[in-house]
């Protein structure tokens, strides 16, 4: 084992990058410590969609039989049109994605993807409310998950995080025996995203201003989405300067902290969860994760920053050349994420 992995290695936050990393961590001999700020797991929030090159590496750690009990495997991802909901193109997320990938598409409850990434953990491993202090550093690495507000981060770059001026409305309504289908909407100015996790719908609606009234010239089955939804949990969307590193002496970071991305490709945790594996694989020469992730992750965010310009053009020529865009595009064209 190299010297530095032979100190035991501290990770500031215990979200879905951090607890990652720790599994792999622990799985790979080195002992570690989780410091998470909150006083214990969140117990509500919202749903999230997990690409297979999330569960390729999440089912690789023996994950595998609890996140298919806790999620619903969608067979298609639907793209529809704003006005009368027709559709303009369908993504197979299901078997044969599955097959194509190696690993299956999942939607789930965000508290029961950390549940189940905690409960393989060893119990002590995290210690919940405990902010990472970085005047009292530990002695080997410490790995900076803490988010987009991370404080890691800052002792790397006085960046802070900048507003994209679009805000996520995110609500969790009751709902059983639902499509298994992840549907989109899109429409100008505004993007609608819904999918079923088990027991519930999980709904994201995504505009640059109030909520209320914004879909009322919606097709019916958004309308009644967004006033199902509202008040729903408002979430503002930044992003953050590419950094010149991302790792100084002993500090290194991943997931958020490291490359904060729009949720409009549904990566940013799978790109965590790809760090979390990456760095556990480069062990102590941190230049090595750094060159292995830095260019697939900057890559994933700029295509999830287009989402904000794609998604919300207006209806004419523009927005008629992007619809033919995505009825043409099948499965081959996600290859590059999903593989
Ligand atoms: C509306 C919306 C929908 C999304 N949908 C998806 C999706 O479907 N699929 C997907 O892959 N991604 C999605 N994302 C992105 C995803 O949520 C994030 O990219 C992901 O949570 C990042 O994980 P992380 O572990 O890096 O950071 P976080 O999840 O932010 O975890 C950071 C942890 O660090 C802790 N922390 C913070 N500061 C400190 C400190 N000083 N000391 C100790 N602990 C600290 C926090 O409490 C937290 O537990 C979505 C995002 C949004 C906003």
């Amino acid at each position: 084992m190299s010297p530095l992995l032979t100190s035991p290695v501290a990770i500031a936050g215990g979200g879905i990058g951090g607890l990652t990393a720790a599994l792999g961590f622990l799985a790979a001999g080195v002992p570690c410590t989780v410091l998470e700020r909150r006083p214990s797991l969140p117990s509500g929030g919202f749903g999230i969609q997990l690409p297979p090159n999330a569960t390729r590496i999440l089912f690789s750690m023996g994950l595998g039989p609890a996140l298919d009990k806790a999620s619903v495997r969608p067979v298609a991802r639907e793209i529809r049109r704003w006005s009368d909901g027709a559709l303009l193109g369908r993504l197979p997320l299901g078997e044969e994605a599955e097959a194509r990938y190696g690993a299956p598409y999942l939607t789930l409850r965000r508290a029961d993807l950390l549940r189940i990434l905690l409960g393989a953990l060893p119990p002590g491993v995290v210690r919940f409310g405990s902010p990472v202090d970085l005047a009292l550093r530990p002695p080997g690495l410490l790995v900076g998950a803490d988010g987009l507000h991370s404080a890691v981060r800052a002792a790397l770059s006085a960046d802070e995080p900048r507003f994209i001026g679009y805000t996520a409305y995110r609500a969790l309504l009751p709902g059983d025996g639902l499509a298994p289908v992840v549907t989109v909407w899109l429409g100008p100015g505004r993007h609608v995203v819904t999918y079923p996790v088990p027991g519930a719908r999980n709904v994201v609606l995504v505009t640059a201003g109030p909520l209320e009234g914004v879909f009322d010239d919606w097709h019916d089955p958004v309308r009644s989405l967004a006033r199902a939804a509202a008040p729903a949990m408002q979430h503002a969307l930044f992003t953050r300067d590419r950094l010149p590193a991302w790792h100084r002496g002993r500090l290194v970071i991943l997931g958020d902290a490291a490359h904060p991305m729009p949720p409009f490709l549904a990566q940013g945790a799978a790109q965590a969860v790809e760090d979390a594996a990456a760095l556990v694989a480069a062990g102590p020469d941190l230049a090595a994760y750094e060159a292995a992730r830095r260019p697939r992750a900057e890559r994933v965010a700029a295509a999830s920053a287009v989402g904000a310009h794609d998604y919300h053009l207006p209806d004419g020529p523009a927005q008629r050349r992007r619809d033919e865009r995505i009825a043409a595009s099948g499965l081959p064209d996600q290859d590059w994420l999903f593989a």
